[in-house]
């Protein structure tokens, strides 16, 4: 059998991937009155008089929803909200087990971003924070900046935001091995969708400036001069490609130092890489065939390269970042995830790595800790930008995430 039939044999056998357990007990008429009426109206009556008690009282501090239309699965498409709960089930899964968040995939019976809204910001009784999943380009970028405006739930889109946390890592690490700035690095970013257009804004925030960012979609890089962009990538023409570049990836990747690809495969050849700068940074990240195949990279004597596939050393995975923040949201009661937040989870993944080497510039997804360490700076991020509801010292924040 190949994973495929396997997957879909594991799917029937466990009827999906979760279930909502109960933390007590309920065997008599007391447990019941304890934990039902009449015991439960006292609870009930401490959250309306403040509905901060809900994260006192209820399993709401450490609950989210995973919230998806469908409109991005994979690298499936828009198959729609049914067939994307498979997915979503797997991201519970991922949440619970590397940071003990519970998670609730919630796929959503419409595409209209409005709707999308108003049904989730209207889940804010239940849930402390929202991930974002597979929802197609542009309208995540409205949905998520609507969502942080009106609600205080933490919301984090990981297709954007834990996809450009791990690139940032990655990033940090592997410039330290040549002895570049990433301050001072040409950087190329292939593709302006979710992720690309995330990353472009953290490495801003990193330091990065916008003279040496150049971002390509499809058609080419991206400048004020083309009249065929959505109002996303017309904010991407403002803050990036100061000197107003125009043509294809090949000029854009002229005397780059880094090259990050969030496109397509194979897109990236030899001869490209050729004429970037030397000691090239490689992070094709288009899944499953990367921008340029690893070993074509060497070929053209590139020492770094990331991908997002596990067959190969360097993986950039999501799952180094999402489930840490979203815990280190939830520890400290955080109202938002916001851009320092973000980069705290970036400093806390890189500097997981005591000696960075061209094979090991992030964590494996499996090495124990990261959450841990993610969750921690992330947490005391929010502390420090005035997001947390509630503040706890590094001990307490560490005797809670004993577990994770
Ligand atoms: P998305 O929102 O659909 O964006 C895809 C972008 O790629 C679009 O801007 C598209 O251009 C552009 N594109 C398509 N063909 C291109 C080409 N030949 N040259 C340049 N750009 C091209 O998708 P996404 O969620 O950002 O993901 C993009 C890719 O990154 C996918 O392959 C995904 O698997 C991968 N990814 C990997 C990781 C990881 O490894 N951790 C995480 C996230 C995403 P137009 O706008 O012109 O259509
Ligand atoms: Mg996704």
């Amino acid at each position: 059998m190949d994973i495929y039939q396997k997957s879909l044999k594991f799917h029937e056998d466990n009827k999906g991937k979760i279930e909502i357990k109960s933390k007590v007990e309920v065997n008599n008429a007391d447990d019941l009155s304890l934990a039902y009426s009449p015991g439960v109206a006292e609870p009930c009556r401490a959250i309306a008089e403040d509905k901060d008690n809900a994260f006192r009282y209820t399993a709401k501090g450490n609950m989210i929803a995973v919230v998806s239309s469908g409109t991005a699965v994979l690298g499936l498409g828009n198959i729609g909200p049914d067939a994307a709960m498979p997915v979503m089930e797997g991201k519970a899964v991922l949440f619970k087990k590397f940071a003990g968040v519970d998670a609730v995939p919630l796929c959503l019976g419409t595409t209209d971003k409005e709707e999308i809204v108003n049904i989730v910001k209207n889940l804010e009784p239940s849930f402390a924070g929202i991930n974002l999943e597979d929802i197609a380009a542009p309208d995540c970028f409205y949905i998520e900046e609507k969502l942080k405006e009106e609600t205080e739930m933490a919301i984090f889109h990981d297709d954007q935001h834990g996809t450009a946390i791990v690139i940032l890592a990655g990033l940090l690490n592997a410039t330290k091995l040549f002895d570049k700035k990433l301050s001072n690095s040409k950087i190329v970013i292939n593709g302006a969708g979710a992720s690309a257009t995330a990353t472009v804004k953290l490495l801003l925030q990193a330091g990065v400036s916008e003279d040496n960012l150049v971002v390509c979609d499809s058609k080419g890089i991206i400048n004020s001069d083309r009249g065929d962009l959505n109002p996303a990538k017309e904010e991407l023409a403002k803050i990036t490609n100061s000197a107003n570049l125009d043509g294809g990836l090949a000029k854009a990747v002229n005397k780059a130092d880094i090259f990050i690809g969030l496109s397509v495969g194979n897109v990236l050849s030899k001869d490209m890489v050729n004429i970037m700068n030397q000691d090239p940074i490689i992070f094709a990240l288009a899944n499953p065939d990367p921008e340029i195949a690893p070993e074509l990279a060497k070929e053209a004597g590139v020492s770094i390269i990331a991908t997002g596939r596990s067959d190969y050393p360097n993986q950039i995975n999501n799952v180094l970042a999402f489930p840490g923040v979203m815990k280190g949201a939830l520890i400290v009661r955080a109202k938002d995830i916001n851009s320092e937040m973000k980069m705290a989870a970036a400093r806390a993944i890189a500097g997981l790595i005591q000696e960075p080497d061209n094979e090991r510039i992030v964590p494996g997804p499996f090495e124990k800790g990261v959450a841990k360490a993610v969750a921690i700076s992330v947490a005391e991020a929010a502390m420090e930008t005035g997001v947390a509801r509630i503040k706890k010292s590094r001990e307490e924040l560490e005797k809670e995430l004993a577990e994770v």
